[in-house]
């Protein structure tokens, strides 16, 4: 090797004597008058080198004092120990005693330190992500990402998985989000879209008789991007054949508790398994976090007929026991107060109930209720001394909601959310269909290849609302890591579902008429699921934001700041895409 014997993470003790050739950046330089040492850095760790007045060549120790933070160089040198060792590094014991240095490449100052912990912003980071991908941090996403997907498509692969690529240039569609869309040159006025996912794709691979697909593939989505979404983001998608619900549920929390076991060492107990309407009632979300209890407790017949008008009108008081907590003082109840208030939040206010230490209780409706009354509250808390509960109350939906962000708060507050515990469950039976008043139709919760549940398809046309659809998530600790459905596989059922979801049979033709089409050749019972595969190592990582788990992401406008685009493109492009009239 010309450039390297080594790399600079790893060399030890057991080297010493060696003479060795390492490459990489100059991490930093220090210079003591006669000692002099450099720390020298690549993707595998640091390595010091050392240089001595005297002893080494004079000429050596002029270019040594030239070097600038990240300048790139080769050197060749002994390996030797180190007088003063470092523990927190793998290479801590040793140094390399130099005997020569070339180099490779001078750079600019960075315009920020290339430290774990950089003082550089957001946008500059992004700016200059080259040299943000140098920083450790970084380095570890980027090698966790890399082990999650050998490991998924090696267990995969181990279950007879094909891995199959789908078109990026496909066809828009009204359903879903917002599609991204390319000009066609070739066929003037006609435009391709962007994949939202290869959900088609998948289920015409599964009537083609590739009865197990996967695919780590990129989905684009045109949403005005609320924090920590990117336009363009990766899935684990994947489909089968010849599969109940149960078959697909089994599969893929294998495939969750291998990654935990391959890439984290982690044993995961069985997913909880929780339908939709169980979790909205327990904890006012389809994605309950269950690394801590705090579940809701409903209490309207203890809480009407008591003269309190806002329960009295209310038509849910729900709440839930914050353990240990009734030490609060009135300032944090304040503090919560204020926290369920906020627009964000929406309530109107805040009930709490202490149950005392010495078993006396007090609470913000004392006015109301007696001791005697307040004892079955706390009762159907199974609350004990020490604890303090919390109520809320208001219209059902809005309510549970509320409770929800209450719910995780303290869970917050409490350190009761450790980002590396994970607790995994499937959430199942969502609804089949949502109503949107704006537009006075239904939507597709999940979407239109979903099927629903046979119970209910009797409800289709008398309840559409009612209906639940065979349709799952797997939620990680409040995160909802994918989802997916087993689908409808019958073209009379897949145009019944596009005519609830108000298409004519010539739009859903238009639409969707290749897949209505296959489904007339033999169309296999199939169902699948995608798994977001930014949000998934992030959650492995700790981490909720997703950004630093992509090498070149987006900032929140959808900009790429270092190559700067979205950008304008010249008028001769614009007329060779017929997307300007010529003069
Ligand atoms: N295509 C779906 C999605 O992107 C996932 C699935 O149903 O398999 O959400």
């Amino acid at each position: 090797m010309t450039f390297r014997t080594h790399t600079c993470g790893e060399l030890r003790l057991t080297d010493s004597g060696k003479e060795v050739t390492l490459s990489g950046w100059v991490q930093r330089t220090r210079d003591k008058g006669n000692l002099l040492w450099i720390d020298l850095r690549d993707r595998y760790g640091i390595t010091q080198l050392f240089l001595q007045e005297g002893e080494s060549k004079a000429e050596l120790l002029s270019i040594a004092r030239s070097l600038g933070r990240e300048f790139v160089i080769k050197i060749v040198g002994v390996v030797s120990e180190r007088e003063s060792k470092n523990p927190n590094i793998p290479t801590g014991e040793i140094e390399i005693k130099l005997t020569s240095i070339e180099l490779l490449n001078a750079s600019k100052t960075p315009p920020f330190t290339i430290e774990d912990k950089s003082d550089g912003g957001d946008e500059l980071r992004m700016k200059y992500r080259y040299l943000d991908l140098r920083r450790n941090p970084l380095r570890q996403n980027l090698a966790l990402r890399h082990r999650m997907s050998i490991a998924t498509r090696s267990y995969l692969d181990g279950q007879g998985f094909f891995e199959i690529e789908t078109p990026y240039l496909i066809k828009s569609t009204p359903e879903g989000a917002r599609d991204f869309v390319v000009p066609s040159r070739m066929n003037p006025g006609e435009f391709y879209a962007l994949p939202q996912s290869p959900q088609t794709f998948k289920q015409i691979l599964m009537v083609a008789g590739y009865d197990r697909y996967f695919q780590i593939v990129r989905c684009f989505r045109d949403e005005d991007l609320r924090a920590d979404r990117q336009p363009e983001f990766t899935q684990i998608d994947c489909e089968m054949a010849f599969v109940t619900q149960e078959d697909v549920l089994n599969t893929f929390e294998g495939l969750a508790r291998h990654l935990f076991r391959e890439v984290k060492n982690l044993d995961v107990a069985a997913f909880e398994r929780m339908d939709y309407a169980t979790a909205m009632k327990l904890y006012g979300s389809d994605k309950p976090d269950l690394r801590f209890g705090m579940a809701f407790e409903e209490l309207n017949d203890l809480a009407k007929n008591h003269d309190f008008s806002i329960f009295d009108e209310a038509e849910l008081v729900v709440g839930i026991n914050a353990e240990g907590c009734s030490e609060y003082s009135r300032k944090q109840l304040d503090a919560l107060t204020d926290f369920v208030k906020k627009p964000q939040v929406g309530a109107k206010g805040l009930v709490y109930i202490k149950y005392n230490t010495d078993g006396s209780i007090k609470s913000s409706i004392d006015k109301y209720f007696t001791t005697d009354d307040l004892k079955k509250w706390v009762d159907r808390f199974n609350a004990k001394p020490g604890d303090l509960m919390l109520i809320l109350s208001g219209r059902e939906e809005a309510t549970r909601k509320q409770l929800n962000v209450l719910r995780i708060e303290m869970g917050n507050q409490l350190g009761l959310r450790d980002p590396l515990v994970f607790k995994p469950l499937w959430v199942t039976d969502f609804p089949l269909l949502e109503w949107n008043e704006e537009s006075q139709r239904f939507y597709a919760m999940h979407h239109p290849f979903t099927s629903p549940k046979p119970e209910d398809i009797h409800l289709l046309d008398s309840d559409p609302g009612k209906v639940r659809a065979n349709a799952y998530d797997m939620v990680i600790n409040g995160v909802e890591v994918g989802g997916g459905s087993i689908r409808i596989h019958d073209r009379g059922l897949q145009k019944r579902m596009f005519s609830l979801l108000g298409f004519t049979d010539e739009e859903a033709m238009n639409q969707f008429g290749f897949l209505l089409n296959a489904f007339e050749y033999g169309a296999p019972p199939h169902g699948g699921l995608a798994l977001g595969f930014d949000r998934l190592t992030a959650l492995f990582a700790g981490h909720d934001s997703i950004r630093d788990f992509i090498a070149f992401p987006k900032n929140n406008s959808g900009r790429d700041i270092m190559i700067d685009s979205p950008s304008p493109i010249a008028d001769e492009q614009l007329n060779e895409l017929h997307l300007r009239i010529v003069q």
